[in-house]
């Protein structure tokens, strides 16, 4: 679907959008991925969910990308008897392995490892750090806890313990058997929570085995010291400023963040800001100033994507959350800054063939009149070489494979159309113009850049780059075979 805008937008599902009027609601309002979070809903619901999008893509004709999130070796307590509790300030409160329902002193924390592996001293933080617990006593079944900073704590809230290294491997019983459930079912994105290392990518690349892309996310002081080679072994990252907030002091994460998007962008893949971009708009249907700010920071900083939580899947204003953001992006993106900070900060580390190709198809698209830079690709390479250039003119990436198309709708600026296989040149001219033509991106009079490797169907050979009328007529009387 043509977007008025280079920033992608990720609409997490949950019971706020959970039938097929609000998923195809979404899409049409701005929604070009959808998250599908393992840490909620079973399986069946999750099945349904996939087969909801997968219907509004069929019948919108417009490729979509699914990105299954697994929950990771999150921590959570269990559950409470009568709800939710309060807890004071130099409160005492106990954790332990008991699974009877906890109370106002105590509730279990069904982790041994962390039992294990804790000292006198270590801090807690609970239900996203809201509430901090300091370990007084602990021992193989128990922590007795002092209360630094009482708050809320109800059922099954997370705990993250930045204080001490877990021996937790890094997809759970429960991870495992998600992420083959996802696969099966066919999902382009699959999300790994709390990375710790480059290995833990690895592993779960050799689960995946090719049937999903794989996106890092960052929210672990052990996953920003190895960033790099994490960045190195995963397809796309997400800098998952939620539990990266708790682990770390809170300001330590805008820079993160801005080094990270650079880091993604010199590396052509995809990075996500993800987490409380317009939380208010849970329950609100205007966001703050101050959120309006955040979401427009992450797009001047050129990430590829931005990203809906709650907002989408457990909010009052789904659609709204959506229209915010694309109303922001449309208007940051035609701020003349925009472009000047992506361009102070394009990466200028050129290799191959194909990135000097991409790079000066920017650069005729920037120095003529050319409306969209078309560039056949089959692994999608291209199409991500070409984002990274971050051009100013719209790039369509046309495929004949469903699942590079569904992938790089995920990737800034690139609008894929799916196209059959093609054996000669000028059927790749034709059918680029055709394309460019149809979804309004440039006129019979107008000419477009056309990029593409001869032979065709040979993976990673771009090598033409060609200027080409858009008008049909002159492309057949005037282009080689
Ligand atoms: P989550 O990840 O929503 O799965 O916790 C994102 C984050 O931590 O920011
Ligand atoms: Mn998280």
């Amino acid at each position: 679907m043509r977007r008025l805008r280079n920033v992608k937008i990720v609409a997490t599902l949950g019971p706020s959008s959970n039938d097929y009027d609000t998923i195809r609601a979404l899409h049409e309002s701005g929604a070009d991925v959808f998250r599908l979070n393992m840490s909620h809903g079973s399986h069946d619901e999750i099945r349904e969910r996939h087969r909801m999008i997968r219907e509004v893509e069929r019948d919108l004709d417009s490729p979509i990308a699914i990105l299954a999130d697994l929950q990771g070796p999150k921590l959570r307590v269990g559950s409470f008897a009568d709800g939710p509790h309060e807890l004071e300030d130099g409160a005492k409160f106990r954790l332990d392995l008991d699974e009877t329902p906890g109370d106002a002193t105590r509730v279990c924390l069904p982790h041994p490892e962390i039992f294990a592996a804790l000292e006198t001293g270590a801090r807690l933080l609970v239900n996203d750090g809201k509430v901090r617990l300091r370990v007084d006593e602990c021992g193989g079944d128990y922590a007795q806890c002092t209360v630094i900073a009482g708050g809320e704590i109800s059922n099954r809230k997370g705990v993250n313990v930045p204080d001490v290294v877990l021996p937790l491997a890094a997809l759970s019983e429960k991870d495992l058997r998600d992420l083959e459930f996802v696969c099966q079912l066919g999902v382009d994105w699959l999300a790994l929570s709390f990375v710790q290392r480059a290995e833990d990518v690895h592993e779960a690349r050799r689960l995946v085995h090719g049937r999903a892309s794989i996106l890092s996310k960052i929210e672990k002081p052990s996953a920003v010291d190895a960033f790099e080679e994490i960045l190195e072994a995963s397809d796309g990252i997400m800098v998952a400023r939620g539990d990266l907030g708790v682990e770390l002091p809170v300001q330590n994460v805008p820079p993160i963040q801005k080094r990270l998007v650079r880091r993604c962008r010199s590396a052509a893949k995809p990075v996500i800001v993800a987490t409380q971009m317009l939380e208010s708009m849970i329950e609100s249907p205007m966001p703050t100033r101050a959120e309006v700010s955040d979401v427009a920071t992450a797009i001047y900083e050129g990430a590829d994507a931005i990203m809906l939580s709650a907002e989408s899947a457990a909010g009052q204003y789904p659609i709204e959350a959506v229209t915010t953001m694309d109303n922001v992006a449309q208007e940051v993106e035609s701020d003349p800054t925009y472009t000047e900070i992506l361009e102070a900060s394009r990466a200028a580390k050129r290799t191959t063939v194909n990135d000097g190709i991409v790079a000066a198809a920017r650069e005729i698209a920037e120095t003529t009149d050319i409306k969209v830079i078309c560039c056949y690709t089959e692994s999608g390479t291209t199409a991500l070489l070409t984002a990274r250039e971050r051009p100013r003119v719209p790039i369509i990436a046309m495929t004949s494979l469903r699942g590079t198309a569904r992938r790089l709708a995920l990737s800034w600026g690139v609008d894929c159309v799916m196209t059959g296989k093609l054996e000669r040149f000028k059927m790749a001219v034709v059918n680029a113009a055709r394309a460019a033509r149809a979804n309004g991106y440039a006129d019979e009079q107008d000419q477009i850049v056309v990029t593409a490797g001869v032979p065709f169907n040979v993976p990673g050979t771009t090598n033409i780059l060609r200027v080409a009328p858009c008008e049909e007529r002159l492309i057949w009387a005037t282009d080689p075979e």
